[in-house]
């Protein structure tokens, strides 16, 4: 018998025990185990009835997500789990699978060949496959539709692949009982209720369709919830033929399963969840770096960004000091927080209690009193170096030695703030992402003396609130910023040279980006780039052209949403509408500066947007700012609306193929000169060796 799969005997029930630390993943050999255990447990004479639990803190929590890899490789045969649930379920004696932790993807499917099903109150069941762009592939489609008494559930699940609660499971049919108090015992004990009852076979029941409607909205909302997405609707496909033979159901959920497997979706999103991991890894700092414990912190700017950033520390439990300039700002920002926290309530999120606890972790104030207490400052005030450096200045005369200076700038050098410290090794970048109390990811950029121990306490840092920490090396816009100037750049540039706004932000949008450029410009607020603009005005280099329709703008006051228009005009909902005022403006900047306007395919518009992010990510890989291509990939995915299914902006070049990347790169060139479009070396290193970025 399989080491990873136990057999214990409890008087008359058989107890198989799935013990492959941490989530009992289905690897090679749990399902061979499971299907030798139960068997030799039916053999027995003295066996009733037989319970299947996992050991530790969960069921089954999925599949192996590394054998996909290798089943699409070819280096692995996986057992054939369809066939072997299916045995489970053909059982003599009754099986009662005992959940707790999560019972998720191969993991559920295995559940459901059992013919009970019991969960702890915590436990939670889901058939998440989409999330990685497969479907369930054992069944999961074909058993789930005739196990609940709510269809609707159980399709949204295929579909959408959210889990649910052990109450939500219940009230679904999906289990039998809850088990308060140990669920072994629990478990074992309704298997002896139930052992001499007849039992059913999942696969045996029907669907109860109770209305057929239902497949045309899963439809209409999977294609506007999941933009772009193959997996749900192919998810929703298998569900439907829930009306066949059951085994006829199986063939079809199979092809459409191995269809997903072998297509690029589920390689992007497998990437961006292992990219995940992955980014946690930095070569020169182990895991065995020293950190320091966080127990207080304090943020400088109640503004959009030192605002959400103060809530993140607060949902983490750290109390941290707010501090502003005036009375007024204070006040502003934090009726902001507040607002923000009754929505949660409101939602349902969390109680009243949580919200009236975690404001109580900030403290708003106009001094620096508690400064010199605090493990952790974070700096949040205009994207100003003069203001900056004076406020790090004040910093070191005041905090803890060991103190971490963080500062939220979005572009700006982390050395030369951190020169005006005598402690250049405790100052460290926190990208946060706006709303910083929203988006995943945290951009942490080292400086040049930043030590070992402020990187990862960072990271850890990162962790503890909930967020991807992905670490970054000092240049002007870091990772994600570097790349997004350069697409901006062109977006610009392309309706100064003809193209329209919408066309613009629809191609961008219709690729999969949560939002166009032009569309993100106005919700970040023209003003915004204007003001780094200001501050980067030194490094403006004569003669070359830069885009200008954005400083037109922001002399109109169109800033963007707030003001009602930017790029588009907004109604008071913030519906963007064209702008015939805005193409006036652009076409009277052409002119002046001598552009021919033309039309422009939308092929252009997206290969001159994406590329230009292409080929400055290669520079950005080449000269270390990123550690690996998969970082830049999840800063994309996780703080600029890049679409996971694209795998990230390196996945996407990998995909089309370097070769033809580095082709148009060059075409662009020709046209529009080498300061724009110069291919970085590693994407042609890279393109003629046929070798990828994520390698
Ligand atoms: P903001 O204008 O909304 O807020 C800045 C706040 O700092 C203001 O409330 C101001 O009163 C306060 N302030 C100024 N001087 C201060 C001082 N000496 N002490 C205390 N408070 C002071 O700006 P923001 O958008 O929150 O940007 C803050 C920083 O975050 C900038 O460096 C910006 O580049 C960066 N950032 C912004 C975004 C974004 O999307 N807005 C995203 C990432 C990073």
């Amino acid at each position: 018998m399989s080491e990873l799969v136990k057999l214990s005997i409890h008087d008359d029930v058989a107890v198989v025990t799935i013990d492959n630390p941490p989530v009992n993943a289905l690897s090679p050999g749990v399902p061979e185990g499971l299907e030798s255990s139960v068997r030799e447990a039916a053999a027995n004479p003295a066996i009733i009835a037989i319970v299947v639990i996992g050991a530790g803190t969960t069921f089954i929590a999925g599949a192996d997500i590394r054998e996909f890899g290798k089943v699409v490789a070819g280096t692995t045969k996986p057992a054939d789990l369809p066939a072997i649930i299916r045995s489970l379920e053909d059982s003599p004696l009754p099986v009662v699978m005992a959940v707790h932790g999560t019972a998720f993807g191969g993991g559920f499917e295995v559940a459901m060949g059992g013919h009970y099903r019991v969960i702890a109150p915590t436990g939670k069941i889901g058939q998440p496959e989409v999330k990685i762009g497969l479907i369930p592939g054992a069944a999961g489609t074909q058993r789930l539709p005739r196990l609940a008494t709510d269809f609707a559930v159980a399709a949204r699940m295929c579909v959408f692949g959210e889990p649910i609660g052990a109450k939500a499971a219940l009230a679904a049919g999906l289990v039998d009982r809850i088990i308060e108090g140990d669920l072994l015992t629990g478990a074992i004990n309704f298997a002896r209720e139930i052992a001499s009852q007849p039992f059913r076979k999942t696969r045996e029941r029907e669907a109860n369709i109770s209305d057929p409607a239902i497949f045309d909205q899963l439809h209409a909302e999977a294609t506007r919830t999941r933009r772009g997405q193959e997996a749900p609707l192919a998810a929703l496909e298998s569900v439907r033929n829930v009306t066949l033979p059951f085994d006829e159901g199986c063939r079809r959920e199979r092809e459409i399963f191995v269809r997903c497997l072998h297509g690029t979706q589920s390689k992007a999103l497998i990437h961006a969840f292992f990219g995940e991991r992955t980014v946690a890894k930095i070569p020169d700092v182990p895991k065995e770096t020293p950190t320091t414990q966080i127990r207080r912190a304090a943020v400088i700017g109640a503004g959009t960004m030192g605002g959400g950033i103060a809530m993140n520390y607060a949902n983490a439990g750290i109390p941290v000091i707010l501090r502003e300039t005036t009375q007024e700002a204070l006040d502003k920002g934090l009726g902001i927080i507040r607002k923000n926290y009754a929505n949660s309530v409101k939602k349902g999120r969390f109680s009243q209690d949580e919200m009236d606890r975690r404001m109580a972790l900030i403290t708003p104030q106009l001094t620096w009193d508690g400064f010199d207490q605090a493990d952790l400052i974070c700096e949040a005030v205009y994207e100003n170096m003069a203001l900056k450096k004076e406020i790090f200045a004040q910093l070191d005369a005041l905090a803890k030695p060991d103190a971490i200076l963080a500062t939220n700038t979005s572009t700006l050098d982390i050395d030369e703030i951190a020169s005006a410290t005598k402690r250049p090794e405790s100052v460290i970048g926190h990208h946060f992402f706006s709303p910083a109390n929203v988006m995943r990811l945290l951009e942490i950029v080292r400086g040049k003396a930043t030590s070992k121990s402020v990187i990862a306490t960072s990271m850890a840092l990162a962790k503890k609130l909930g967020k991807i920490g992905v670490l970054a090396g000092n240049c002007r816009g870091f990772i994600g910023n570097r790349m997004v100037h350069v697409y901006l750049r062109e977006a610009q540039f392309l309706v100064e040279e003809g193209a329209t706004v919408e066309d613009v932000n629809s191609t961008l949008y219709d690729f999969g980006m949560a939002m166009g450029p032009l569309a993100m410009t106005d919700l970040a607020g023209i003003d915004v780039g204007w003001r780094i603009r200001q501050e980067s005005k030194h490094l403006e280099k004569p003669g070359v052209r830069r885009p200008m329709i954005s400083d037109r703008l922001y002399d109109a006051g169109r800033w963007g949403q707030k003001t009602g228009a930017g790029f588009s005009k907004y109604d008071e909902n913030r519906n963007p509408s064209p702008d015939p005022a805005v193409v006036e403006l652009i076409e009277e900047v052409a002119a002046k500066a001598g552009i021919t306007r033309r039309p422009i395919s939308r092929e252009e518009i997206l290969d001159r947007c994406i590329y230009a992010m292409v080929n400055e990510a290669a520079k950005i890989l080449e000269e270390g700012i990123a550690i690996r291509a998969v970082d830049i990939d999840i800063v994309y995915l996780n703080g600029y609306g890049f679409p996971a299914w694209r795998g990230g902006p390196m996945f996407y070049a990998d995909t089309v193929g370097l070769p033809k990347v580095l082709a148009r790169i060059e075409e662009f060139e020709k046209t529009h000169g080498s300061e724009f479009w110069a291919p970085a070396p590693l994407l042609r290193q890279l393109a003629a060796t046929g070798n990828k970025f994520n390698g």
